[in-house]
């Protein structure tokens, strides 16, 4: 079954393949999500998920195929021109640097002005209320918080798309949850488009827009939660999101 075409997507993926070696990881992927949309990507651990994200935000080069943002090919643009933030499971902070300091680091190597700089600080420290961390060291804080910060390093860069690979995964149950209502409200107050991978079925279930299920570098379906949950396609998707089909 096709989906319908998107009118100028965010994101297109097209014809999609990596390979690592022999080992054909991505298997002609097509993908295409829409402006504002909130895209997740579920399934097992090592279906390909993690690889996925990466030849969109360019730090892997892909065997073949073609990846537009906004309508612009960027397959062989470097990551800092493709108009993303990228958010981690392993919070990847400076450890050396203040809150402030993680935050403006790639503004000023990219030469942003500094009341620019400050402007966009405030407004995500705002955003994430982060404000009373901005001072302390990474050291100083909570996985929550500095997941947060992380977060904040995406959203200071102004960008239309955000990445996020299995930003919560590190974190408790409790923070889980609530780190995930924060996320859904971010969206809404963003509306910028989302690409969220991950591997559990709620965290997919409660943000997702469309949820794509992937098993092997293949898609196996893509589709409102819903769908997904009332109408699988096969069975290792009704099994993966635990639906009675
Ligand atoms: P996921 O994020 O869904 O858990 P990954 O995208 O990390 O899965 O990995 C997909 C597959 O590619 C796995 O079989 C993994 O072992 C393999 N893989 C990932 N990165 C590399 C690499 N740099 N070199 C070789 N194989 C890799
Ligand atoms: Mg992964």
């Amino acid at each position: 079954m096709m989906a319908a075409a998107i009118a100028n997507p965010s994101v297109s993926i097209q014809d999609l393949s990596l390979n690592f070696g022999v080992m054909s990881v991505l298997k002609t992927l097509n993908l295409d999500v829409a402006e504002g949309e909130f895209i997740v990507l579920l399934g097992p651990s090592g279906c390909g998920k993690s690889t996925l994200l990466n030849c969109i935000a360019g730090l892997l080069d892909i065997s073949e195929g073609r990846i537009f943002i906004k309508g612009k090919n960027v397959t062989w643009e470097e990551p800092k021109d493709r108009g993303i933030g990228m958010v981690f499971q392993s919070y990847a902070l400076y450890p050396q640097m203040t809150v402030e300091k993680n935050l403006s680091f790639g503004l000023r190597v990219a030469g942003v002005p500094k009341e620019e700089i400050a402007k966009r600080i405030a407004r995500a420290a705002e955003i994430l209320q982060i404000e009373p961390l901005l001072q302390r060291k990474p050291s100083a804080l909570s996985g929550g918080q500095r997941q947060r910060v992380a977060i904040g390093r995406a959203l200071v860069r102004d960008v239309d798309v955000f990445l996020f690979d299995e930003p919560l995964s590190n974190l408790d149950a409790k923070l889980r949850s609530e780190l995930r209502v924060e996320i859904k409200l971010l969206h809404r107050r963003l509306q910028n488009t989302m690409i969220y991978v991950t591997h559990d079925q709620i965290e997919a279930m409660t943000l997702a827009d469309r949820i794509a299920v992937m098993k092997g570098g293949v898609i196996q379906q893509l589709d409102a939660p819903q769908t997904i949950y009332n109408r699988p396609v096969n069975r290792f998707v009704a099994g993966f999101l635990g639906s009675p089909a």
